[in-house]
């Protein structure tokens, strides 16, 4: 298949989970065990193009660091075992390890307590050429800490600048922030993998039966079932704040991993080729010094 037509056919994976304008996002329009045009039993199939996909991402990375220009930030949000991290190692398998750099971001140290929210992650945001991920992000800071308001307590902010308004001014913030790297050429794509309550408590199960997934298994993770409600209202209040045609969320269906993966990679797909990107050119003299250089070696005895 030509990139041309894979370009395409990402697009039109990715597209239906896109939210460029929040204010009418509603999240139980979205479907957490959606498979878009494809079925269980197309699984294999779907496995063969994302090998397809995970090539032409590699490809597509090769330009972006070439030309040096674009950063590309991509943030994982969601509920636990919703497949961030297997997310994450799939989707960027094919990658060149030195053009990308993966952040995880767990609840904050002291020193990270004594700085502004955008602090820790600004320290890691990606280089021009190179592509960032942050497993979690600053949207915690509108989620967990929205969802357990006593961690705001211990933020250390002035007393004075907490009031109701703190989520709204935090959306803001975050907004502003995501406008400027979009303005310096950081193009930045956000995840939020949906798993549904059933799933969830299904994988959690898995954890716990399986030997091997024993040390994933938190019983702080599945104590936050309960607040449920609470996380999905913050998450649907997120989105409608701060999906915009710049900084995009997407709303990943993750009750089928297979599937999660073939609409991340296509979305990673859709936003670098929409960079345009191209090897850099070589200039006259630099072609030059390539002939003078070609010739010396042939001439090598
Ligand atoms: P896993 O899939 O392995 O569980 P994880 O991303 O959930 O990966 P954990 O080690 O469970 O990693 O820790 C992340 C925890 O840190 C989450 O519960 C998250 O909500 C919390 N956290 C992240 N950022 C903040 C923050 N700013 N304030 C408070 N808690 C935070
Ligand atoms: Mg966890």
């Amino acid at each position: 298949m030509k990139t041309k037509e894979l370009v395409r056919l990402a697009h039109s994976f990715a597209d239906p989970y896109c939210v460029t304008n929040g204010r009418k996002f509603r999240l139980k329009d979205m479907k957490p065990g959606d498979t878009g045009s494809l079925r269980a039993k197309d699984k294999d199939k779907a496995k063969q193009a994302l090998e397809l996909g995970i090539q032409t991402l590699a490809d597509l990375q090769d330009k972006l660091y070439a030309q040096d220009n674009w950063g590309v930030l991509l943030i994982f949000q969601a509920m636990d075992a919703a497949g961030k991290d297997s997310a994450i190692k799939h989707v960027m398998s094919g990658i060149n390890p030195q053009g990308c750099e993966v952040a995880s971001f767990k609840a904050p140290s002291a020193e990270e307590l004594d700085h502004d929210f955008l602090w820790r992650c600004q320290r890691h945001l990606p280089e021009r050429g190179r592509i960032g991920i942050f497993n979690r992000s600053y949207y915690e800071e509108v989620l967990v800490v929205r969802v357990h308001e006593g961690l705001l307590a211990k933020q250390k902010i002035p007393k004075r600048l907490v009031d109701k308004r703190i989520w709204k001014n935090r959306f803001e913030d975050i907004a502003a922030f995501e406008r400027y790297l979009h303005r310096n050429g950081i193009l930045v794509r956000k995840f939020f993998l949906h798993v549904s309550h059933k799933e969830q408590k299904k994988r959690f199960l898995e954890r716990l039966e399986r030997p091997d997934k024993h040390w994933k298994f938190s019983a702080t993770d599945a104590r936050e079932r309960q607040y449920w409600k609470d996380y999905m209202a913050a998450y649907e209040d997120m989105i409608r704040h701060t999906a915009t045609k710049d900084s995009p969320w997407y709303v990943v269906p993750a009750d089928s991993k297979w599937f999660t993966r073939i609409v991340v990679a296509a979305a990673v797909i859709d936003a670098l080729a929409s960079l345009k990107l191209r090897y850099p050119e070589v200039g006259r003299e630099k072609m030059k010094e390539l002939a003078a250089a070609k010739r010396e070696l042939l001439a090598e005895k």
